[in-house]
């Protein structure tokens, strides 16, 4: 298409998850002439792609649910305390037509360049259906989790059977019934996966290499008078979200008036450090194993966490009963916390069924694909169906694949060979009225992200709001600034379990082959990062050089 056919536009919004659908409509509401573009055939972005089998929110659907419409809180009933991906996609969907946002959304379109023009100052993108489209900003709301990870084994292809991925799998589902399956991996989507997969499959063979820590998810039905209370407290929950800084509260339903006859309740220690070791089986018996994730000491402390783990192994054994399957799934040499958390609906039952059997990849690592299974240096395994729960090229992935070229036609990948540098997770430098929603350098995943999705969503929304109010041109970040938030970044997830040194996770990228180590996200926490988007905004947009035009 030449460029008289190029259509002309404010914005270009890459994105119709959850970011997209929020940005979208922001910038609606602003008058602003926009084109938001969706790869896949519906919006929801993750909640579009991930539907495999036990797929659901792993926090409560009342906290993990947009806030910025007292009309939607009051008119959507949720069914579960945690809702599965059906419900979320049917809510993102109900949203998207509820604000009349799918004229604006060009759905099964990918967008493959954005390239700026610093003489006339824009961006022109440009899609795979051959669209162009001239816009002043660009905002990439394509997810910190989108870019599906392929594990490299040899012969990939040479499978005859049925190959799946979590995080692409069919519209129209997949039946298992009767089928030999095999799953790759147990992070949220293999561990939410496997117990499903486990009641459809003749046969599961789960190959892990570093079986998790999860805890039980607790779900359940919503009671409908809970439901009921929450849209009276909404007000109230979001507040106390804000001040949270995880952007979560525990909405626990009205506070219940003291009986000032009744006994203390108990509560478990702070510290795993401070009590003795028959106090800490004591409280995984009052409390639960997930009383684990609640000692602060063992975020920090090795041999405070150490002493977790032990403790962990000590109960899967109990649970398990069989030695070999509990010793397979015994999660070992990388500390509790290093990985992004993982809860569970009977993830360790579906291990008891006598169709369930797991490979322990740790000695024994694929060697490669064959026609009709797996080779591990120790085995070979058959099996009709071969399910990649391998995770993503998370964060960065979605971004470094697309030809995003800034001023003097720079690569964004190149700048970002050595690892993604933004100031605020916001902008970087070169890219101008370039915006990331949740970008590296932001809280995001470390977060409630729907709650990190609506803070800087707002706060694009507004910072555009200014630039268009005060004739600004363009908004870009000093290298400077951009310098010291990395640092800052990276200072703020040091002597945390999350970058010990024997911590591998897909926070620091080191799932991916080639990809470089650090930790992406920004661990400060949401509340003390709002407060610091605020200042930058009350101090004249400090860090970021305003031109005017
Ligand atoms: P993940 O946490 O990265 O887990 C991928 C799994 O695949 C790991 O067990 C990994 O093992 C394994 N794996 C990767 N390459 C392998 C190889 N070459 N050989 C053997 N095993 C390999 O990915 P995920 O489970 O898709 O979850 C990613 C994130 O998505 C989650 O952390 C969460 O943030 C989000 N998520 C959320 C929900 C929810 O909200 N309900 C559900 C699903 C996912 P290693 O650990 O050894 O690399």
């Amino acid at each position: 298409m030449s460029d008289t056919q190029a259509i002309e536009l404010d914005a270009v919004i890459v994105g119709s998850g959850m970011a997209g659908l929020y940005m979208t409509k922001r910038l609606n509401d602003r008058g602003m002439k926009i084109q938001t573009i969706e790869a896949g055939s519906g919006v929801g972005g993750a909640w579009y792609w991930n539907r495999y089998p036990g797929c659901r929110a792993d926090l409560p659907i009342i906290e993990y649910s947009f806030s910025f419409s007292k009309e939607l809180e009051q008119e959507w009933d949720w069914s579960e305390v945690m809702a599965g991906q059906p419900e979320i996609e049917k809510y993102l969907n109900h949203t998207a037509d509820r604000f009349n946002l799918r004229k604006d959304i060009k759905l099964n379109t990918k967008v493959t360049d954005a390239i700026y023009d610093e003489a006339a100052n824009i961006w022109t993108v440009t899609t795979d259906q051959g669209d162009v489209y001239k816009a002043k900003y660009c905002i990439m709301a394509t997810g910190c989790l989108n870019e599906p990870n392929y594990p490299g084994f040899k012969n990939a292809d040479t499978f005859k059977g049925d190959i799946y991925h979590t995080a692409q799998w069919p519209r129209e589902g997949v039946d298992l019934t009767g089928k030999r399956v095999a799953i790759i991996g147990c992070g949220s989507s293999g561990v939410q996966a496997i117990p499903q997969i486990a009641k459809q499959a003749k046969e599961l063979i789960a190959f892990q290499r570093s079986p998790v820590y999860t805890f039980p998810a607790k779900n359940a039905p919503m009671n409908p008078d809970f439901l009921a209370q929450a849209k009276v407290d909404y007000a109230d929950i979001r507040e106390q979200q804000r001040n949270n800084e995880m952007g979560i509260c525990n909405y626990r339903g009205p506070k219940k008036p003291k009986d000032p006859n009744a006994a203390p309740k108990a509560k478990p220690s702070k510290k795993i450090m401070d009590i003795t070791p028959e106090q800490r089986k004591q409280e995984i018996a009052d409390f639960g194993v997930n009383v684990l994730t609640l000692y602060v000491d063992t975020y920090y402390n090795a041999e405070a966490n150490e002493i977790a783990c032990t403790l962990y192994r000590e109960y899967l054994q109990e649970f398990i009963g069989n030695d070999q399957k509990a010793d397979a799934l015994s999660p070992k040499n990388y500390p509790l916390h290093c990985k992004r958390p993982v809860i569970d609906t009977e993830y360790y039952s579906a291990f008891k069924q006598d169709n369930v059997s797991i490979v322990d990849l740790r000695d024994n690592a694929v060697e490669e694909v064959t026609a009709t299974g797996l080779k591990t240096q120790n085995g070979e395994y058959e099996f009709d169906v071969l399910v990649y729960a391998t995770g993503f090229d998370a964060m960065t992935g979605t971004i470094k694949r697309l030809n995003i070229r800034g001023r003097d036609n720079v690569l964004l990948s190149d700048t970002w060979k050595d690892g993604p540098r933004m100031y605020m997770g916001l902008q970087s430098v070169g890219f101008p009225n370039f915006f990331t929603v949740t970008g590296p350098g932001s809280p995001s995943v470390v977060s409630n992200v729907l709650h990190s999705i609506e803070q800087h969503v707002e706060w694009i929304d507004n910072c555009i709001a200014h630039l268009v109010d005060n004739n600004v041109a363009t908004i870009e970040p000093d290298l400077e600034a951009q310098d010291a938030w990395v640092e800052h970044v990276n200072k703020a997830a040091e002597g945390t379990m999350m970058t010990a040194p024997t911590c591998n996770s897909w926070y620091l990228g080191t799932n991916v082959e080639g990809k470089p180590r650090g930790f992406m996200p920004y661990l400060a926490g949401t509340k003390t990062y709002r407060e610091e988007c605020n200042d930058v905004v009350s101090k004249g947009y400090e860090g970021f050089t305003l031109k005017t035009a």
